[in-house]
């Protein structure tokens, strides 16, 4: 919520109590930065419920923390994770990469850098990805990842010695593919190979 909004709110909640004396700018910024990720909408219901109590919260910031809470339980819809466009709602997107020193395209996946970033991790930039010689497919692609592929020609999730109609992209790239790795190593070696040998038709 934006500080004003929470400054009338606490204004309003002392003059329900009649309390003249308001806390200073100070002190309600120090509660504003415990409760800061309080949507606005969420502010009245909030005001009106302490407004409605007996005597004015001893712990300002506990009451709306525990009324905050209470809007949530009420207010279900409105807390699920906003709609994703960029990946529509798969959290991840497809990638393809050749190591630095050639060889096959390798497909893999990141996460997506908009929706799927919080305070622990930040996914990489498609930007970045795509500085290091990645490909990323657009989000609508027709056909898919396996269209992306084969229009491409890509050779991963499509077998390119059966389509001759586009010619063997040669572009030399260099990407870390330890994402690609960490899909495979905590299978059995064997399957690993197997892996390796569907990936390289
Ligand atoms: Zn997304």
């Amino acid at each position: 919520m934006r500080l004003d909004t929470f400054e009338a709110g606490i204004d309003r909640i002392y003059t329900i109590f009649g309390m003249s004396r308001k806390p200073s700018k100070d002190m309600q910024l120090v509660w504003y930065t415990r409760l800061d990720h309080i949507p606005d909408e969420a502010v009245n219901f909030i005001v009106e419920q302490i407004c409605d109590l007996e005597s004015m919260p001893r712990n300002m910031t506990v009451a709306w923390k525990n009324y905050w809470s209470n809007w949530k339980t009420a207010n279900p819809s409105k807390i699920v994770r906003q709609d994703c466009p960029h990946c529509r709602n798969t959290g991840a997107r497809d990638c393809w990469a050749r190591p630095e020193d050639g060889g096959q395209w390798m497909h893999f996946m990141t996460p997506c850098p908009v929706c799927q970033q919080n305070e622990t991790r930040m996914p990489m930039p498609l930007a970045e990805l795509e500085a290091k010689g990645a490909v990323i497919m657009p989000v609508d692609y027709r056909g898919g990842p396996v269209g992306f592929d084969r229009d491409n020609g890509f050779g991963c999730l499509h077998p390119v010695s059966l389509d001759t109609s586009t010619p063997r992209k040669t572009m030399h790239v260099g990407v870390n593919m330890k994402q690609d790795f960490k899909r495979v190593r905590h299978l059995p070696a064997g399957e690993r190979e197997e892996y390796g040998k569907s990936s390289n038709w």
